[in-house]
């Protein structure tokens, strides 16, 4: 957990975190929940905090990059209506950490930042979702609840009226999609439905309800703190303010960096150490592993914001930056993501289905060396016939993930057809 020290940045979520501090007692010497007893104290209005939130350009964080303030605009005013807020914890994706590290380091910051949302949107009722797989930092959530419940922060007779749940998935990868994030919430299996109508007008239980990531949410308080264009201000053109970036894969030293939109990957690069044993940059899987892959030499003229990386063909996604080197043999990275998504298709689409199975048997057979130059046609073929016939976004995620692979790397998965493994000494070692 690392924070870029950029000459004109200052971390912003993991500011001051040092050892065990992440109990409410450490959270106060932060300066926690001060933002929020202002609101409480001064009843500030609704619309002047989303226009702070509006001037920082805060958008999701967990991927989808849409603007917060907007968002938060869509849902219907007043207390009237029963509506809800559920924080999207589900982070399940490989190479992206981020918001586990909110949970285990900086978790009042989460609470607080879902206070202040519930009180600007008129709910009563919030949620956290956490991912199935993640133990430690569900117990360390529900904990730090405890502490702001017995605080008086949290709870319907508290000085915010507002309650909050944490709920545990069960591991499902789709469920961080937030259908299906209801839909399991509900007790329900946890499948994507078709969209319209959102959760915005339909959602929890029916009922009006905004989804918003951890890492969004988290940094609500921080936002309000130092002010809505101080925040944008970090950043640069549309990507405003900071990003936690989870840095994996052949760098000497991975772990989330903090930094402001738009620093240049090769900073990005240097802070995590560097290559390992000093190998050369063959790739990047910039923005979650469902982000289309981007060579080196594009990489590195490349800076880390939603414009940049959605101009290179790729995007910036959830912000986990998955680092190959020379060594690494592509159809292994291959054959890893569409291993992945395949197993973890919710099986409603039959071009997500099939397709995805197609594509992992074809992956595998080049990956063994068995397969022949026409199978990658094939593979290209499938990965082609799956974007918008789907759902949701997983299985054009996975399609357009392998595409990428053979848009850039063709000439060099021919060469390992050809030649096998000979031609990857180092792959043996790694894995
Ligand atoms: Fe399920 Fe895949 Fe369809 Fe999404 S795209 S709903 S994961 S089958």
């Amino acid at each position: 957990m690392t924070c870029l020290h950029d000459r004109h940045v200052r971390p912003v979520l993991f500011a001051g975190l040092d050892g065990d501090n992440w109990h409410l007692s450490g959270y106060a010497a932060r300066g926690g929940y001060a933002v929020l007893r202002d609101i409480l104290h001064q009843k500030r209005a609704s619309a002047d905090i989303v226009a702070e939130i509006a001037a920082s350009g805060l958008r999701g964080r967990g991927g989808a990059a849409f603007p917060t303030a907007v968002k938060w605009g869509l849902l219907p005013a007043g207390e009237s209506t029963q509506k809800y807020l559920v924080c999207n914890a589900d982070e399940g994706e490989p190479g992206t950490f981020k918001d586990k590290d909110i949970l285990r380091h900086n978790p009042h910051a989460l609470i607080e930042g879902i206070l202040i949302a519930a009180y600007t949107l008129g709910v009563r009722t919030a949620y956290v979702y956490v991912h199935g797989e993640i133990w430690e930092q569900y117990l360390r959530l529900k904990l730090a609840v405890q502490e702001a419940r017995g605080a008086g922060w949290v709870g319907s007779e508290s000085v915010s009226l507002i309650e909050i749940h944490v709920l545990h998935g069960f591991g499902a990868y789709v469920c961080g999609e937030e259908t299906a994030l209801l839909a399991s919430m509900e007790g329900k299996r946890g499948l994507p439905r078709f969209k319209p109508p959102y959760p915005v007008t339909r959602g929890l239980y029916s009922r009006p309800t905004i989804v918003n990531n951890v890492e969004t949410l988290a940094l609500i308080p921080f936002i309000l703190a130092m002010g809505g264009e101080a925040y944008a201000s970090l950043g640069r053109g549309r990507s405003k303010g900071t990003k936690i970036f989870s840095v994996s894969g052949d760098v000497n030293n991975p772990g989330n960096y903090e930094a402001p939109l738009g620093v240049p990957f090769p900073e990005l690069l240097e802070q995590a150490g560097g290559m390992r044993d000093g190998n050369a940059l063959k790739a990047v899987i910039p923005g979650g592993f469902s982000s289309p892959i981007l060579p080196a030499k594009t990489m590195m003229q490349l800076d880390m914001d939603y414009d940049a990386l959605a101009g290179a063909g790729s995007a910036l996604g959830s912000g986990g930056v998955i680092v190959l080197d020379e060594t690494r043999c592509l159809f292994r990275a291959m054959q890893n993501l569409v291993g992945f998504f395949y197993e973890e298709s919710c099986g409603q689409c039959t071009p997500c289905r099939q397709g995805l199975g197609w594509m992992y048997r074809i992956v595998n057979r080049l990956e063994a060396g068995d397969g022949a130059p026409e199978d990658m046609d094939a593979l290209a073929v499938v990965a082609s016939n799956i974007p918008g016939m789907t759902l949701c976004a997983l299985g054009e995620s996975a399609a357009l993930a392998v595409s990428a692979f053979l848009v850039h790397f063709r000439a060099e998965l021919l060469s390992y057809l050809a030649l096998k493994r000979t031609v990857f000494p180092g792959e043996v070692a790694h894995a």
